[in-house]
This record gives C-alpha cells, structure tokens and sequence, in this order.
C-alpha cells in the first residue's frame, strides 16, 4: 500500500486521487530507498512504473510551504521529447496539491519561450540533454543548486550520442546530494563507466530486463535508406561505440570485401573472413583478431558458428542473416560466458520483413536505435500488419516460388515466449506494451 511509505499527506493525496492502489515492483523497491537518500541504479522497463519510482521521491524532498522559487532543485534527463513530456505530466499529477513546480526543455520548441520559463525557475527542470546544453550554453540556467539528479533511459541517451552533453550537464550540478539512474537494459561498457562517475555507493535494483537471447546480449536495429548509408553507419559505429572487439556480418563475400576496403582505406585496422580464403588465411585472421591484432573483423556465415572470442561485444550486421537461427548464431558471438554484449542490425526497406520475422521467432521485440548524426529518412514500413511486416508491400513472383528467405516460424523459440516476459515486471496485463520507439 502507498499510504504505507513515508511519503508526506499531499502527495498520497494525489496518489489516492490518481487511483494507484499497489506500488508496482519497481515503486516498492525504489522509493523506500531514494527516500532515504541513497543513490540507485535501477533497471525497468518503460511501463514499469518507473517514472512515479524517482518522481514521488523527489516532490517528497522539495515539498514545503509556498516561496517564491530561486533554484532549480531538481533536474530529469531523458532521451526523448516525447519520454520528457510524458515525465512532465506524471509530475505536475503527482504535484497537484503541493506549490511546485515543473518544466520542460526539450528540442523542437521555441528557444524564447523557454528562455522565459527558465527565468521564472522551476523547481524541477525536466529534459533532453542536447536542447539542455544550449540554454546552459546560452547562460539561462544554474544548476548548481540541484539537488536531485535523474537520468531516464540513460542506456538510450548513450545510444543516441549524448554522452557528452550528459557529463557536461552532470559536471554543472557539483552540489546534488543524491543521483538515481534509470535504464530499460543492464547496459553495456559506455553505461557502466556513466554508472561509476555519476554514482556514489548506489543501491542496484534489477527489476525486470529487455528479454534477451542470452543474458546480457542487448539487441538493436538501426533503420538505413540505402547500402551507402549503411556504410556509414559502419564506419561511426566502429569510431564512435565502446568496445573491444566486434564483428561486422555481411551476406557476401563481395560485400565483406567491399566493407573491409572501406575500413582500412579509413584507417581503422580489421580482418576480413570468408568462404573464398584459404583456411591458412582464415586461421590467420582468426589467431590475430583473438590476439588483439585488430579490434574489427568483417566476416560472412562462416565465422559465425562455434567462434569463440574473447571479449567480442559487439555484433553488426551490416545484412540481416537470413534466417532466426543464422541470427542466433551470428548474435551468439557475444555475451558469451555470462559477458554482455550489443548486438546492431542495419535494416533498409528491404530487410524489414526478414527483420520483423525474425522478432517473431524469436519472440523479442529489437530496439529501434537512431545516430542523431547520421538519421536517414526511413524509419520503418508507414503501416504494418499485425504480424510486424510492412503492410501492402506485394511478394515478388520469384519470391512467391522458393522463397529461401523465409523465416523458420514453426521452429523452437530460442527465448521465454512474450507471456512470460510481460508478467515479469508484476503490472499485469501491462497497459500496451510498445516495443522502443523510434526517435
Ligand atoms: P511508467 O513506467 O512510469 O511510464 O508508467 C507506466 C504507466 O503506469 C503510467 O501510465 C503510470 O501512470 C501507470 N502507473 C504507474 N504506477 C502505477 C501504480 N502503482 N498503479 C497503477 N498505475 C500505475
């Protein structure tokens, strides 16, 4: 029961008012804590109830009598505007019958007009980090009276580039007494490092995952518009993602050759491993990629069953395989003995179908992932069936024939079935479950 936490007469008020009956897994384990001022790192899924988890925590601090507002005591960062307004609005319900107040910058709005709700100061400033930096930059904010740091979905902020702008705004609120970082999935390297600078002693809580194809293995797809475009996904991927050693899967060798010739003429040291080298050559490859000779290898199928390397984090597919189990076998490179690991498909129109099969076999649904540098203008079929493939798109007649291409519906799943993962988080039924959006 709410009326159970220490939490003070005005905001049980608004929870009583917003019919909250039970706190969810992630509001019981949470909110005892941060009230107590410890630092969390909380893992739980969008629609776990996690945004009521950090915000009845921080009304809690700041509640008081009416003043005029000097400080901004309190800032939310989080990766989407939408995420940002959606948070804005839980707090203003959660707020209702208490004198704070909130607001929002997030890109897309009008810079004056958030000027000028700055000047007016909020108590809690809630936002995306990029628009954040511009108001910081543009001298319309102080933070260094914040005394609450949240970030929301910080494993997306890192994936959409924001890593720096986060650390910047982290290094203007030298003052907070207490951080709590929230994310859908444990994350990978670049997580990790944020966890250790931004936390002090946090409490962990792990209250529901991403399903996954083994433990740790976040799986991600990043839309491009055509092969070009995909190649220079390649190449900002390897430049700019944290990891020790990853493959690059292609479906032809001639394409293996192509990205491997990219790579080098850019400067970046790979191996290249398909069925037209000789053995001597492929064992070669194989020994000095373990060995750390170079941290990127482009590779067909081949490579794909029974490597075992050594610290390989992540997985590219520059195609997607064309089958679940070819997918499985490519992906399963990684997060091997109990590691973590990323794996990123680059989907075109012409992947979606093969890519929405393969969600469906294994019963996941993928990450939409966005480089905010490097955004194309397609982002997925406009309309898709209830199957996840793109709606109207006729079959080829050589398809229609002997479509290879197939998906293995009928095999085994290789994961828990939806059912399972969606009563994980114990808000049941949850209220309809989105797969991320895309930005
Ligand atoms: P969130 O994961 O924070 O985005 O929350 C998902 C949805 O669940 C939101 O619409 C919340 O208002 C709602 N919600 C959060 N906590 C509870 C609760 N304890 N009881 C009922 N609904 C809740």
């Amino acid at each position: 029961m709410f009326s159970e936490l220490p939490l003070h007469e005005r905001l049980l008020k608004a929870v009583e008012e917003l019919k909250f009956a039970e706190p969810t897994p992630v509001q019981a384990a949470a909110i005892p804590l941060a009230l107590q001022g410890h630092d969390l790192r909380v893992t739980a899924q969008t629609g776990s109830g996690k945004t009521a988890a950090f915000v009845l925590p921080i009304l809690n601090r700041l509640i008081g009598p009416a003043q005029r507002r000097v400080d901004i005591r309190a800032l939310i960062l989080l990766p989407t505007r939408e995420l940002a307004q959606q948070t804005l609005k839980e707090v203003e319900r959660f707020a209702q019958f208490t004198f704070l107040k909130a607001g929002l910058i997030t890109g897309g709005e009008d810079f004056k007009v958030q000027a000028a709700m700055l000047r007016k100061v909020p108590d809690i400033l809630i936002g995306t980090p990029g628009r954040m930096l511009e108001h910081l930059n543009a001298g319309h904010l102080e933070l260094d009276k914040v005394e609450v740091l949240v970030f929301d979905e910080a494993d997306r902020m890192l994936d959409m580039g924001f890593a720096e702008d986060v650390e910047r705004l982290t290094d203007e609120c030298p003052n907070r007494q207490q951080t709590l970082l929230f994310s859908a999935t444990t994350g990978g390297n670049a997580l990790r490092e944020m966890t250790q600078k931004v936390l002090r002693e946090p409490k962990h809580l792990l209250l529901n995952q991403v399903s996954e194809l083994a433990e740790g293995i976040r799986q991600q797809v990043i839309t491009a518009d055509h092969d070009q475009h995909k190649e220079a996904l390649i190449h900002w991927l390897v430049t700019n993602e944290t990891f020790q050693k990853a493959i690059i899967f292609t479906n032809t060798k001639a394409w293996a050759d192509r990205l491997y010739g990219r790579l080098v003429a850019q400067d970046i040291k790979a191996f290249v491993l398909h069925g037209d080298k000789d053995q001597k050559d492929r064992k070669a490859a194989i020994d000095r990629f373990k060995q750390g000779g170079s941290k990127v290898l482009v590779a067909t199928d081949v490579a794909a069953r029974g490597l075992d390397i050594e610290g390989l984090d992540l997985v590219i597919n520059f195609d997607m395989p064309r089958s679940g189990d070819d997918y499985v076998h490519r992906v399963g490179r990684t997060g091997r003995a109990g590691g973590e690991g990323l794996a990123i498909s680059l989907i075109t129109h012409n992947d979606w179908n093969l890519m929405s099969s393969i969600e469906r076999y294994l019963k996941q649904s993928f990450e939409r992932r966005v480089i905010k540098e490097l955004k194309g203008t397609y982002s997925g079929p406009k309309k898709v069936k209830a199957s996840g493939k793109a709606a109207g798109t006729k079959k080829k007649k050589t398809e229609a024939k002997g479509d290879k291409k197939k998906a293995p519906a009928k095999r085994k799943p290789a994961s828990k079935p939806k059912s399972e993962l969606v009563s994980q988080d114990g808000l049941a039924p949850l209220k309809k479950r989105k797969a991320p959006a895309a930005e």
